[in-house]
């Protein structure tokens, strides 16, 4: 299935056999964060060579809405609560320079780079949204409280805020990717005390940065405890009225819109990966009432991995493995947050040291909830005796009806009917008995 950024982008040619397999730093994985890490660092003059085992930006980047904001859905209030105003400004502050960056950068690419303004709405909960407006206010944010948005929907209300930006994903990170040192094709398989394994041999670097969606070691600092995946949906409708912003449901469950050129972006519908779904069957009938004359340019599917906090994970990997660092758990917010791991990533790789540090450090506490119920989910998985079983920790299959593919409810990782992995952290076949 090809998203609307696929097909209206033409990949670069890497010349990747002729890198050598030594760097100072080695970054595991060729999506957005891989991608603005390996840049930001070899910028200050750092050595990076980026290993990607398939194609550069093939994963969840070329799939993604590609909305540029700090708005994370209904988040200011919920930082407010869990982590007090210090810390709230901080992930604020973090973001928002991600995104001056972006808008550095992409004055000097052609990228349908665009301002707008983006909006949080609520079908019926008045009182959150209200709440989350109060919570920018304590935060020193201008955002403001709408009644109606310009989509077909009756609201209870929308907490809104200028100076946001959407683009094309891939024609960005193709561009800065053209002067990186990459090689295609190359799967990690495991760390080493002086670098990692891949398929094509030992990669020998001072300092490696893992930034394959989902962390590919399987134990190495609990990431199968700390994170799940969603799965969600997207119609590129051609001939619909335009949305005029972009705009996300407060739950998860609900609807995004957001246009790019004459096409709407119509998505949502987030559900945990490997639990059954109406797959893009609620957007087509929700097209047809309120866009009826709207035609289906493309539709696709991705997912994207869930902290138990809402804040990702930037940092070492674990306490265990001091040159080994992590981006990961964007909560599908991963354009900001990926230019936000770039630059913490960066400054802790120079030896600056970074401000927003201890915020994203993937060590913190994981006493919350999301704990529990990701543990639940594992328990159930590897206690259901049914075949197939995943490769990534042997938690039973379940198949997905509408994408023909076996999804694990556990951490995400899917499989094509033939049994190859489709999406991680699985990085084997897929186990029959
Ligand atoms: C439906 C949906 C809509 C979204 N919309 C938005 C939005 O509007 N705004 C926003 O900010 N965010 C959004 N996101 C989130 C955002 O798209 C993601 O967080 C982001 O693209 C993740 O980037 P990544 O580089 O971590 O992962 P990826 O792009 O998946 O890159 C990971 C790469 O690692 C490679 N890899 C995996 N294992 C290995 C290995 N062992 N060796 C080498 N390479 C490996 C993969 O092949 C892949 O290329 C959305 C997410 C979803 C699901």
């Amino acid at each position: 299935m090809d998203s609307l950024w696929t097909m209206t982008a033409q990949p670069p040619q890497f010349s990747d056999r002729k890198q050598t397999m030594h760097a100072d730093v080695a970054v595991i994985g060729g999506g957005m964060a891989g991608i603005l890490c390996a840049y930001f660092l070899a910028r200050e003059g750092v050595d990076c060579l980026v290993l990607e085992a398939e194609r550069v930006c093939g994963g969840v980047s070329a799939n993604t809405t590609a909305k540029l904001t700090f708005q994370h859905g209904l988040f200011c209030d919920t930082l407010l609560r869990r982590f007090g105003k210090e810390r709230a400004q901080m992930f604020l502050a973090s973001q928002r320079e991600a995104l001056s960056q972006y808008q550095t950068l992409c004055s000097e690419i052609d990228c349908d780079h665009s301002q707008t303004s983006s909006g949080v709405y609520a079908l019926h909960d008045r009182a959150a949204i209200e709440r989350e407006v109060r919570a920018f206010e304590a935060l020193g944010i201008d955002a403001r409280f709408e009644p109606s948005l310009p989509i077909p929907l009756s609201i209870a209300g929308a907490v809104c805020v200028d100076g946001q930006a959407q683009f094309h994903p891939l024609k960005f990170a193709w561009a800065l990717a053209k002067d990186l040192r990459i090689r295609e094709n190359t799967r990690a398989l495991a760390l080493t005390d002086d670098g990692v394994i891949t398929s094509d041999g030992p990669v020998r670097a001072k300092s490696v940065i893992v930034a394959t969606h989902f962390p590919f070691p399987r134990w190495r600092g609990a990431y199968f405890l700390k994170m799940h995946q969603e799965r969600s949906y997207v119609l590129a409708l051609d001939n619909a009225a335009d949305a005029g912003g972009m705009y996300v449901d407060m739950e998860k469950e609900g609807l995004s819109f957001r246009n790019h050129g004459t096409a709407l972006l119509l998505g949502g519908l987030s559900h945990r990966t490997g639990v059954q779904s109406a797959g893009w069957e609620p957007l087509c009938g929700f097209a047809k009432e309120h866009y009826p004359a709207a035609r289906e340019v493309c539709r696709w599917a991705t997912q994207d991995c869930i902290t138990l906090d809402a804040v990702p994970y930037i940092g070492r990997l674990s306490k265990r493995t001091p040159n080994v660092y992590v981006a990961a758990g964007f909560n599908k917010w991963g354009m900001s947050s990926s230019m936000a791991a770039a630059i913490i990533l960066r400054d802790l790789l120079t030896g600056r040291g970074s401000p927003y540090a201890a915020l994203y450090d993937p060590s913190r506490s994981i006493m919350r909830a999301q704990l529990f119920a990701n543990a639940a989910h594992s328990t159930l998985g590897l206690l259901t005796p049914t075949v197939p079983r995943c490769g990534h920790l042997g938690c039973a299959l379940k198949y997905n009806k509408q994408e023909h593919t076996w999804d694990c409810p556990c951490h995400g990782s899917r499989y094509s009917q033939r049994g190859e992995v489709a999406e991680g952290p699985a990085q084997k076949k897929i186990h029959r008995k």
